[in-house]
């Protein structure tokens, strides 16, 4: 496997690209509206609505190890400022001052000597009234001067309203599209939607196309009725008809694309691309690799097969599809109409394969397997199975979903979906098809799990529509044979990527832009923070993902904010200053966001002489509010990126918040106040930038509390991310200065999208009511992401809303649309098939104990905030004794003492209680604030891999790393030691070992450490020797050395952020840190592994 998996792969995509020939059709069709799955859901068993019942006291118990830790270090805050100002700036008035950055060390007073713009291309200052400054559209846009209340919806993104139900409106003359010979079938209808539906509140972006949406000659079906595309902005959103119960908000990823019977382009095979053929070839073969964060080289089809353990009955299940899953030629392929037979034979009622066997908690002690936990493979046939979606992108709380909603209430597990969608992969199928085949009803995209009735007809398996082959379907380009449609990438794979064709655009994807908002007050600058961002996108500045057309622009702020004019054909880059922050306008707005390629000399120049412009500066307010105001405003043409850099809380002009943080009650035992925003500033900016397609990505770089609580909203929103370096100093934390550095250049080079959507959809019958990330949710089921990163992770809920008594299995679809840095419109598929099972053993059999842990960690984010942390403590709690009591009362057959799991939840406890000693929601340990909010962020943003580091770091022991078992890649020999218990009895004073918590690591080295560890690893001589603040593993030329930065390196290859590595002796100050993750272990304020599962045994008993 590539240990490179997350490099970023710009714009471009990975893959091969197959294509079907020239597109002949550009014009999306109108297909009728889908089935509509409300939101109406019975309600679902909710742990998170669970009460009472919260852990007793510690001290009741005797037994376990006691551990005491004393509270975390105070981490160092840094001196104020001097009391003698360094530099004084001018009172600068409402209007702006010219003040171009003279050189990298200013005189005394720069920023006011300079008021005298060059006379070289400079414009004049503006003019004192902030409209004046709007006089045109930034000069990228399409013409289209914008309102007062601009709808900014995209019409691309919102194009898959041109294949909803659309009726034909005025203006929108049914354009001839190839009339296509419906075989048996009606034709579907198919209307063009009225223009005026992608633009309720604006005037067009540009020219239409030159071909409307078309609603083909002969389309007999009844027009559906008007619908208003969810991602328009506005008051489009209630155009539902009631009355038109099978109506769905029409589809909304994909603005090219066509239905299963849309345009055709018969006889366009000439330019069919083979190269796809290697595609679908299977990664390169090797185990499950990885510690939680499992990589399975190639991705694609890399699916171990199912468990050997897999009881006989099952594997004899898998004998009707030898022939594969989808010839057409067989009409029993996989839908859930061919299944019954063999899935019957699935059940797992007569035997009882390994994650039912009972284990008593209480007496095993060795519950974690030697290597990271992998995910549980779905009780599906082999040959559905290996077509399945990788459980790294999509995975499921139970791989066998309950019949009814009530045995789902029985199993009091929560059923929900973790996303990954947009990750990095190495081998992605990219298809560019004038035709994308979707149902005509409920717009899924066709995948491996439809079935083929014939040659010409498939039925969709989320709806049972029977949709029309169409005819350019009928083509394989891998094997460029005709009349194979279930060969196709499409139905070969269960992730896939189509490029919508450009001509199906009302307006050009949007550029990638690229804003940077950055602090330069005192506190700013005594971080040391603006010389390593600016070095870092000098070093990046030409791996930014994008083209010809990206833009860049910058805004510093202190008590007043700072433009940059970086117009082509100025010899400098030109600072203007607006110090009215309370209305916000912005000066030369046409040369703020420039053309990186044709200004990027003045960019380079900005960059070096940043850090140096405010090094003496002495303000020290914040006027953050305003400058995001400022941000906006100058993003909102064109839609992009704004990072934000913030290192204290701002405390000037709108959006000031104060401190709201007790120092005395961060380890108090009782209730944690303030996680709830303190004013919705953030929160309405972020929708105001998500309504314009603008994503805020968060630095905060801060000793002090910032109420991340509330400028978290800001990102949370608008879809950004939010990183946080806690003690940011240039000189006394060198540790988070690298993980700062390392984190930026991922971040600036790593993939983007643009003005993205993503729609999930399920087998009818179920339904999504809750989501989890960073977003804004649309619609129902569609959330708006301005951005989206590959970093980024997802988690919904679900719940079953019509019994699925009949079905065999059911499938998932992910589909994000997106413009590409390169700006190419972009559709990313995922399908998911489960089997559906009717007993409670079944459903526990299935569980995924991760999955469930992931979920029920977004969950009680969610009810920390909105109820207490002690409801979320509580919840949690009781998740896992009403799984276990309802397992022990409906699914033992044979009742026995202890406490009993099925062998798939025999973690569950342990997760548990990893989750209420996490920074997120423990209690009685000194936690800062802000470090709970970026806690709590973490677990309701991060892929479940990265996730469930933080909840139970990996413990290894490092001083007797061999190579026996280790991995090879790209001739890099990589040790893989055994996962060791949390707990310090497994520690010794004679040996090193690594935790690895996700975004941090310790190696902690024992007192009496091997001589040998110590000289040829850490190359000291003896553990008096090991410095108190190392954190980086010396290269030494040993056989020792190499293995353990081997191991260190490949851990982090594996993750999109950069953990730091502490090497902490025994006296260590961060040695508490280090203890406070022995999860199993007693603490002053929580209970052990064993008193833990005591506790819930009492319970259960009760
Ligand atoms: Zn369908």
């Amino acid at each position: 496997m590539s240990t490179a998996g997350f490099n970023s792969q710009n714009g471009t995509g990975t893959g091969q690209t197959y294509t079907n020939g020239p597109s002949q059709n550009p014009v999306a069709l109108q297909q009728p509206p889908g089935v509509g799955y409300g939101m109406n859901h019975q309600p679902a068993y909710n742990p998170m609505q669970a009460k009472v019942l919260g852990p007793p006291n510690p001290a009741l118990y005797a037994s376990g190890p006691h551990q005491p830790v004393p509270p975390g270090p105070q981490l160092g805050s840094y001196p104020p400022p001097p009391a003698q100002p360094l530099l004084t700036r001018p009172q600068i008035g409402v209007l702006p001052s010219h003040t171009p950055p003279q050189s990298a060390s200013p005189g005394p007073g720069p920023r006011q000597a300079q008021a005298t713009p060059p006379a070289q291309a400079t414009p004049p200052p503006p003019a004192v009234t902030s409209t004046s400054y709007y006089t045109g559209p930034p000069a990228w846009q399409y013409a289209a001067p914008r309102g007062p209340a601009p709808n900014h919806v995209n019409p691309a993104a919102a194009a898959p309203s041109h294949s909803s139900a659309q009726p034909p409106g005025p203006g929108a003359p049914p354009t001839s599209i190839h009339g296509y010979p419906q075989p048996g079938t009606a034709p579907p209808p198919m209307n063009p939607p009225p223009p005026h539906t992608y633009q309720p509140n604006r005037p067009a972006y540009g020219p239409p196309p030159t071909a409307p949406p078309a609603r083909p000659p002969g389309a007999t079906g009844t027009p559906p009725p008007p619908k208003v595309d969810a991602q328009c902005w506005g008051a489009a959103s209630s155009a539902r008809p009631p009355t038109e119960p099978d109506t769905q908000e029409g589809d909304v990823e994909c603005p090219g694309d066509v239905a299963g019977n849309g345009p055709q382009a018969p006889n366009s095979y000439n330019h069919v691309d083979n190269r796809m053929a290697g595609a679908a070839q299977p990664g390169p073969p090797g185990r499950h690799l990885g510690h939680y964060p499992s990589l399975p080289p190639g991705y694609q089809n890399t699916l171990a097969p199912p468990p050997s353990s897999l009881h006989p009955a099952l594997q004899a299940a898998t004998q009707p599809y030898t022939q594969g899953p989808q010839p057409y030629q067989q009409p029993g392929g996989p839908g859930p109409d061919q299944l019954s037979p063999s899935m019957a034979a699935m059940s797992l009622q007569s035997g009882t394969p390994e994650a039912l066997r009972v284990v008593n908690l209480l007496q095993e002690r060795n519950l974690l397997p030697p290597a990271p936990v992998p995910a549980p493979t779905p009780c599906l046939t082999q040959d559905l199975q290996k077509l399945n979606c990788s459980p790294e992108v999509f995975r499921c709380t139970l791989t066998s979903i309950p019949q009814t909603q009530s045995l789902l209430n029985k199993a009091k597990l929560p059923l929900g979906l973790l996303l990954h969608p947009f990750k990095d992969l190495s081998q992605l199928p990219v298809v560019t098809s004038s035709t994308i085949v979707r149902c005509r009803s409920c717009r899924t995209y066709i995948n491996p799990f439809v079935s083929f009735l014939d040659q010409r007809r498939w039925k969709c398996n989320l709806c049972y529509r029977v949709n029309d082959v169409p005819e350019e379907f009928m083509y394989n380009p891998v094997s460029r044979s005709y009349g194979e449609p279930h060969k196709r990438p499409e139905v070969q794979n269960a992730t896939i990527e189509f490029i919508a064709p450009s001509e199906y655009m009302l307006r050009p994807p949007q550029p990638a832009v690229y804003l940077f908002v950055l602090d330069v007050s005192h506190n700013a600058v005594e971080t040391g923070y603006l010389s390593v961002f600016c070095q870092s996108l000098l070093d990046n500045i030409n791996a930014l993902p994008g083209d010809s057309r990206t833009k860049v622009g910058f805004i510093t702020f202190d008590s007043t904010i700072h433009f940059y004019n970086l117009q082509e054909g100025l010899s400098q880059p030109q600072m203007l200053i607006v110090s009215d922050i309370e209305d916000i306008f912005l000066p030369t707005p046409d040369s703020l966001l420039v053309n990186l390629n044709e200004c990027k000399e003045l960019v380079q120049d900005l960059l070096k002489s940043l850090p140096n412009l405010f090094e003496k500066t002495m303000e020290t307010q914040s006027a953050l509010g305003s400058a995001l105001q400022a941000a906006f405003k100058l993003l909102s043409p064109t839609g992009g990126r704004m990072s934000v850099f913030q290192t204290q809380l701002p405390n000037l002009g709108v959006g000031a918040l104060q401190s709201r943080e007790d120092p005395n009650q961060r380890a108090s035992a009782k209730d944690v106040q303030h996680l709830s925003p303190a004013t919705d500033f953030y929160k309405k900016l972020a929708l105001d930038c998500s309504g314009q397609q603008v994503a805020v990505d968060l630095f905060l770089l801060s000793a002090q509390y910032c109420d991340l609580a509330s400028l978290g909203c800001i990102s949370r929103f608008s879809a950004g991310s939010v990183y946080y370096y806690p003690s940011y100093h240039h000189q006394h934390n060198p540790a988070q200065v690298e993980r700062f550095q390392r984190d930026l250049k991922r971040y600036l080079t790593r993939k983007i999208g643009f003005e993205a959507v993503m729609r999930i959809r399920c087998t009818k019958g179920l339904s999504i009511h809750t989501f989890h990330g960073n977003f804004f949710v649309r619609s129902t089921d569609l959330l708006s992401l301005p951005n989206v990163n590959p970093d980024a992770g997802f988690a919904v809920q679900m719940s079953i809303e019509e019994n699925l008594d009949d079905m065999q299995v059911v499938s998932f679809q992910a589909a994000l649309l997106y413009t590409s840095s390169k700006g190419e419109r972009r559709i990313r598929v995922h399908t998911m098939c489960l089997p559906v099972v009717s007993s409670l053993s079944d459903v526990f059999a299935g569980a995924d104990v991760q999955a469930v842990t992931g979920l029920l960690a977004c969950m009680a984010v969610d009810r920390s905030v909105t109820s207490s942390l002690s409801d979320a403590r509580d919840a949690m709690t009781n998740a896992a004794i009403d799984s276990l009591s309802s397992y022990r009362q409906s699914a033992l057959t044979i009742q026995q003492p202890g406490l009993l799991a099925p062998a798939c939840l025999r973690l569950f406890p342990l997760y548990i209680l990893a989750l209420l000693k996490q920074k997120a929601f423990r209690t009685g340990t000194s936690t800062r604030l802000d470090e709970r909010v970026f806690a709590m962020y973490q677990l309701k943003y991060q892929p479940l891999a990265f996730a469930m580091l933080m909840i139970h770091p990996a413990l290894y022991r490092l001083d007797d790393l061999s190579d026996e078992g280790a991995l090879n890649i790209n001739e890099r020999t990589i040790p893989q030691p055994r996962v060791l218990q949390l707990s310090v009895e497994k520690l010794s004073r004679e040996g090193a070992f690594l935790m690895d918590a996700g975004l941090v690591m310790y190696l902690w080295i024992g007192r009496n450490c091997h001589q040998n560890f110590l000289s040829q690893v850490l190359g000291v001589s003896s553990y008096a020797a090991v410095p108190e603040k190392l954190c980086l593993l010396p290269e030494l030329d040993t056989a020792e050395s190499q293995r353990t930065r081997a191991l260190v390196s490949w851990l982090r290859d594996q993750r999109p952020f950069f953990p730091s590595l502490h090497i902490i002796r025994d006296e260590s100050q961060l040695k508490p840190h280090f203890m406070q993750n022995m999860i199993e272990d007693r603490t002053e304020s929580a209970l052990s592994y064993y008193e833990f599962l005591l506790h819930l045994q009492q319970q259960i008993s009760k």
